[in-house]
């Protein structure tokens, strides 16, 4: 059995709301898990039912395979990192990371040591004379993120914890809680709204929406390999690109644009999806500009500039082909005017299709 099992977990809320559905997940010890989705899709009340403030409503809960739903949160060793930091106002940096091994009774010089220990691993150690109301965003953070590490438990829960940070301290602290795993080692459940949150902290990613798992996977597997539109949508920035179409004699028909499926799907897909409508989804950044770069395995599509967002290291193109709205990432030394005749290609292996009715991708080639 895993280090953490969560099997069958259902949350049925007292007042009969079903935000958790189903819920099944093997965790490895040392893993960094994070759950990610959109607001309200039951990621805090999966959490909070591993750290034992909720109860679980239906399904089982084991650590290291024994039996955990009926254990409080501190017969659980989890130790949990709140958005809101939740730090002593009234009391110093020092007592705030001390505080909790004051109450388990640990002796004043081991809390001295810890509390030395963990400020330095998070550039505390200037300010443990500090109350929390004289320090930065970022440094309360840390504060909030040393004070579960101070405690050695063996899992950390962390729910939203760089929310309340701007975009730069979000960066830093990203990098910092990474390290932080690195060298505790402790099992890790982060949640997040932020696909790149997931995308660059995560050794597995569990989507999730409406209360279900989307899926399960490595940032790689979910990135190139997603199993339905919303995985393949939420995952990456800016988004997949979505073309609705219907297959016609083999091909879909983007506004004069053809697309030939035999080029990228064994023969029995193409015959098993003739008259069905489908979905087309390219990435912004898988397109190559035609003329510029080897477009020969890929299909070319012709469409207008309608604006463009120069981002530094590369620039956003949003085009129009002949009323289909996408977006195109580009080297920004190839930044095309605005009203511009463009065409671009994607790259066969860059083409993925979804069925438009259960939304689940179609699976292209037996092998
Ligand atoms: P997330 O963390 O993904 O934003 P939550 O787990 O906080 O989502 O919430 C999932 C759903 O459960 C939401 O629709 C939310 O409104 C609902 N919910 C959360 N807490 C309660 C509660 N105590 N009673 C009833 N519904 C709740």
């Amino acid at each position: 059995m895993a280090y953490l099992t969560l099997k069958g977990i259902n949350k049925i809320y007292p007042n009969g709301y079903h935000a958790v559905h189903d819920f099944n997940l093997e965790i490895e010890k040392g893993e960094f898990i994070v759950f990610v989705g959109s607001s309200g899709c039951g990621k805090s009340t999966t959490l909070r039912m591993i750290a034992g403030l909720e109860n679980i409503s239906k399904g089982e809960f084991y650590i290291d395979g024994e039996r955990a739903n009926e254990k409080g949160p501190r017969e659980r060793g989890v130790a949990m990192v709140f958005q809101s930091y939740a730090l002593y106002p009234h009391m110093t940096v020092y007592d705030n990371l001390a505080f909790g091994l004051t109450l388990q009774g640990v002796d004043d010089d081991v809390i001295e040591q810890r509390v030395q220990a963990t400020a330095k691993i998070l550039g505390l150690t200037d300010y443990l004379d500090r109350l929390p109301r004289a320090l930065s965003g970022g440094q309360r953070q840390r504060v909030a993120v040393g004070r579960a590490i101070i405690r050695k438990v063996d899992i950390f829960l962390m729910d939203e914890p760089l929310s309340n940070l701007d975009a730069k301290q979000r960066v830093t602290m990203r990098s910092e809680i990474t390290q932080i795993h690195r060298e505790t080692g402790a099992t890790t459940i982060y949640v997040t709204h932020d696909q790149t949150e997931a995308m660059t902290m995560a050794d597995r990613i569990v989507v999730m929406k409406e209360g279900y798992i989307q899926q399960v996977g490595t940032p790689r597997e979910l990135y190139f390999n997603p199993t339905n539109m919303f995985v393949a949508g939420f995952i990456g920035e800016p988004p997949m690109n979505f073309i609705e179409g219907r297959v016609k004699d083999g091909k879909i028909n983007i506004s004069d644009n053809i697309i030939d499926l035999s080029a990228i799907a064994d023969s029995d897909v193409v015959k098993k999806y003739e008259g069905e409508e489908v979905v087309l989804g390219f990435r912004p950044e898988a397109i190559k500009l035609v003329g510029k770069e080897d477009t020969e395995k890929a299909f070319k599509i012709s469409c207008t500039v309608e604006l463009t967002e120069l981002l530094g290291d590369n620039t956003n193109v949003y085009v129009d082909i002949k009323g289909i709205k996408t977006i195109l990432k580009v080297d920004p030394h190839d930044s095309p005017e605005m009203d511009a005749k463009l065409d671009f290609a994607i790259p066969y292996e860059s083409v993925y299709l979804f069925d438009k009715n259960t939304e689940k991708r179609i699976k292209l080639k037996a092998k």
